[in-house]
């Protein structure tokens, strides 16, 4: 099932993707809401989705799936071919840093370029969201605490990332976390044999699979939920593949007017224009 939210001009509310139509889930509050609530849910939403009902998606706004979760992790280094262009050695550890929870936006939405930015980079990356929370979630449990997954853009202010050695400020600027367009609940996702892309105004840049991570995504879980309880909600951004800007010879960053777009086999794309802060 796609669960999206979405705008027809009486504001945010949830719905269900169907092909090329969208209906409203019927489900009061928001994502998060929906996600906490899902197992005494997902039998009716699962007979709404087949009723056939709906408008054309093409004529809502998509708004990110979760547009305020309780927290954001984001794994460093966890792709052999960005490990490797970022001259680094493959972690014994899982790398992690949170992105703020402002950072999100939506995902045809623009990214802004912050005043004091020259250096802003993309990261095509599966993101999961988290649905039954927890702690101490061993990996062979991990799959149940997953409620789905989205494609999201950890977008990276270089410079601000790499001129200390903790790198979430340089990874929280406002608008820095485009996600969506909608959440593919788990039980249609193998999340280890997704193909990946992302192109910079039309140009190819990241093309991989995520079957190449390092530390896969029940690891991250299990990981993530040994030192804090995960919440319904939660996103996990779970790495990057080589061809990042950074790396390119010469270095390549966004300029206003560029357009980043990321895809995920199954899951759909997000498209962001990148403009000046204003
Ligand atoms: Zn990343």
């Amino acid at each position: 099932m796609r669960l999206a939210l979405y705008d027809d001009g009486a504001g945010p509310r949830t719905g269900l993707v169907s092909g090329d139509r969208i209906l409203p889930s019927g489900v009061p509050g928001g994502m998060i809401d929906l996600i906490a609530g899902w197992e005494a849910l997902r039998a009716d939403l699962a007979r709404l989705e087949a009723s056939g009902q709906g408008i054309d998606l093409a004529s809502v706004r998509l708004l990110p799936p979760v547009p305020r979760p309780g927290k954001i992790f984001a794994i460093g280094l966890n792709y052999a071919d960005h490990i490797a262009e970022s001259g680094m050695e493959t972690p014994p550890h899982q790398v992690w840093f949170t992105k703020a929870v402002t950072s999100v936006t939506g995902p045809y939405d623009p990214v802004q370029i912050r005043k004091v930015s020259q250096t802003v980079d993309y990261e095509a990356e599966l993101v999961a969201v988290i649905g039954r929370g927890g702690r101490h979630i061993s990996r062979e449990a991990a799959a149940d605490h997953i409620f789905g997954y989205c494609v999201g853009n950890d977008v990276t202010e270089r410079l601000w990332q790499h001129r200390t050695p903790q790198w979430s400020l340089g990874k929280s600027f406002d608008t820095h976390a485009p996600i969506g367009p909608w959440i593919t609940t788990a039980d249609a996702v193998d999340p280890h044999a997704l193909d990946l892309d992302c192109t910079v105004n039309g140009e190819i840049r990241q093309s991989s699979n995520t079957r190449h991570l390092v530390f896969d995504v029940f690891d991250q879980v299990a990981h993530l939920s040994q030192a804090m309880t995960l919440e319904p909600g939660d996103l996990i951004f779970t790495g990057t593949p080589g061809g990042v800007g950074a790396a390119m010879t010469p270095r390549r960053f966004l300029q206003p007017g560029d357009v980043v777009r990321c895809g995920i086999e199954g899951l759909g794309h997000i498209e962001n224009r990148f403009e000046p802060e204003v």
